[in-house]
């Protein structure tokens, strides 16, 4: 959490917030699967103002052989962020948050696939992060899952995942930039609806017993529209009329 704005009005009287959405409604979400053609799988994702691309690259020999594993595949994952995807230009060389934010989508996503289809080899998945505006790791981390799927990696089932937050007191569902800044939690999390299974939960804030409970529900109500959108954007390339 930023310093707290307390000028700014996050939620109004009327339970509107500051961008004009709802407490329980998600920002536009649109997500393709497919579009890197040199990618073994690929997806883009928009998710209000964050735009983000992932190529998947694999299963592949691993190098250096000694990082290989032979009783499973290895999953890499780097998530970064272009200099440009911010306001206020970021350092192109890569960051603790992006180190901490690569590790994070790693282990949400390794629960989800099915490595040990793929002993000595490696999936590699590359997020770039083209635009910027809070809940990025959530926005990369759905479409990691549809790029992994679109590269046809066995797979126990996608993660979806949304963020919850508070928000002037109120537990709110994903959260923008400017209520991450200045609101009051921020809990990101990833969640494998058909296997009800969390993956990512991170919270970042403070709150009580009882709306730790209300945000993984919110979180998880989230995560299950997002779901449905990744389905779809699957849907849509392989038997739809989409030009991938
Ligand atoms: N951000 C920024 N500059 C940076 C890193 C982050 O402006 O160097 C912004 C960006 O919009 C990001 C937001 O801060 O989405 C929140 O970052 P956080 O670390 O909470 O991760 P995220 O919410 O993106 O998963």
């Amino acid at each position: 959490m930023g310093g707290r704005d307390t000028t700014m009005v996050l939620l109004d009287e009327n339970g509107v917030r500051c961008d004009g959405r709802k407490i329980d409604e998600p920002r536009r979400i649109m997500i393709k699967a497919g579009g890197l053609k040199n990618a073994d799988g690929s997806a883009y994702i928009e998710f209000g103002d964050n735009k983000i691309l992932v190529g998947v690259f694999g299963p592949r020999d691993v190098h250096p052989k000694h990082m290989s594993n032979t009783d499973t595949g290895i999953l890499r994952v780097r998530y970064h962020m272009e200099p440009f995807s911010v306001s206020e230009r970021k350092n192109p060389a890569p960051s603790r948050r992006e180190i901490e934010i690569s590790k994070v989508i790693k282990e949400a996503l390794e629960p989800a696939v099915m490595l040990e289809k793929f002993p000595r080899t490696a999936v590699d998945v590359f997020i770039e992060v083209l635009q910027a505006d809070g809940g990025t790791r959530c926005a990369a981390l759905s479409a990691a899952s549809v790029a992994l799927a679109d590269a046809g990696i066995p797979m126990r089932d996608m993660v979806a995942a949304c963020a919850s937050g508070k928000v002037a007191d109120t537990i709110v569902l994903d959260i923008n930039n400017e209520e991450d800044q200045a609101g009051q939690a921020d809990m990101p999390i990833g969640y494998m609806p058909s296997l009800e299974k969390i993956t990512l939960l991170q919270l970042d804030g403070i709150l009580t017993p009882d709306e730790y409970k209300k945000c993984v529900d919110v979180g998880i109500a989230g995560c299950k529209i997002v779901y449905e959108l990744q389905k779809k954007a699957l849907y849509e390339k392989y038997f739809g009329k989409g030009d991938n």
